[in-house]
């Protein structure tokens, strides 16, 4: 079913975009060798006069994928010259809501080489607007150009097909609402450490053969290879063995300045673990900490240490 705006916008397909558009400059060699070592092209028939005179072109000639180039505005932006139509039609999409923008295809088809003093311009033709799509980056319309470079003779060199997509941006989360603490990646080796913080309780690995603690969890001991393992219940007692005050990168579902510490417990061995309940800027190595269990939500509870 066509609407109204599918109307309007129709009426823009098959018009002169405005124009032309003419290049700052001429075709000339300094901006043919910085292009060609910007890219890395080293073909002769761009750079070397006497390999390009020797070659089927006669001369040096541009590389004709450069042939925007040659009409670019510039860093430093100069007033249009042409394009006025096309803006007029971005505006109006711009005011039903498709304000996001993005390329997706382009071709280019060359009628001649382009040489050291030609100087190009541009005629830029609306050719489709269509109707609503979806796309993965959301609804939106694709409007294709079709941009013809002449010669100062007005003879065209190239046309191209440019096709963009003004799509709608996908609604931003709600600021105010926290995103969950991203999850652990729970193995069967290490489910029972995960297991017990729900529970209340600091469980740590211990090997079934030669009695040592080891954490994080893994399945083989590294002291006796043994995979026979069970664990035991820590008394939660520790110190602050190292530890980092995160500031950067801010993920939303933690609290910033965010201190983690490397906490030593009085078993022997020490785990990664936020350190609550204390100005950042107080923490130090050897502070006495004793954990407690932070609730997040149903499915994820964590030990986390509080000075004591
Ligand atoms: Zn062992």
């Amino acid at each position: 079913m066509s609407t109204d705006l599918d109307q309007r916008l129709k009426e823009y397909e098959g018009k002169e975009a405005g124009g032309p558009e003419v290049g700052a400059d001429p075709v000339n060699i300094p901006m043919i060798r910085h292009w060609c070592e910007a890219i890395g092209d080293q073909n002769p028939v761009y750079l070397d006069e006497a390999a390009a005179a020797a070659s089927v072109h006669g001369g040096i000639i541009a590389p004709p994928v450069m042939l925007q180039a040659w009409v670019m505005r510039g860093i430093k932006s100069r007033p249009a010259t042409g394009g006025s139509l096309t803006d007029e039609l971005y505006r109006l999409l711009d005011a039903e809501g498709y304000t996001s923008v993005v390329a997706t295809n382009c071709e280019q088809e060359y009628h001649r080489a382009v040489r050291p003093g030609d100087h190009l311009s541009t005629i830029a033709t609306i050719e489709s607007v269509s109707e609503e799509k979806t796309t993965a980056l959301g609804v939106g319309r694709f409007v294709t150009n079709r941009i013809r470079y002449v010669d100062q003779h007005g003879e065209p060199v190239a046309d191209t097909l440019f096709r963009i997509l003004k799509f709608k941006p996908p609604a931003k989360p709600d600021a105010t609402e926290r995103p969950p603490r991203p999850r652990p990646a729970i193995t069967q080796d290490n489910a029972f450490f995960f297991d017990g913080a729900k529970a209340g309780k600091l469980l740590i690995q211990k090997c079934a053969s030669c009695g040592k603690l080891r954490h994080p969890p893994r399945p083989v001991c590294p002291h006796c290879r043994s995979l026979e393992w069970t664990a035991i219940e820590a008394a939660g007692r520790g110190t602050v063995y190292s530890f980092v005050v995160n500031h950067y990168p801010q993920v939303p579902a933690f609290d910033y300045p965010l201190p983690v510490g490397l906490i030593e417990l009085e078993e022997g061995t020490r785990l990664v673990s936020d350190i609550v309940g204390i100005d950042p800027a107080d923490v130090k190595i050897g502070l006495p900490v004793q954990v407690e269990f932070q609730r997040f939500d149903d499915e994820l509870t964590l030990p986390v240490f509080r000075p004591v």
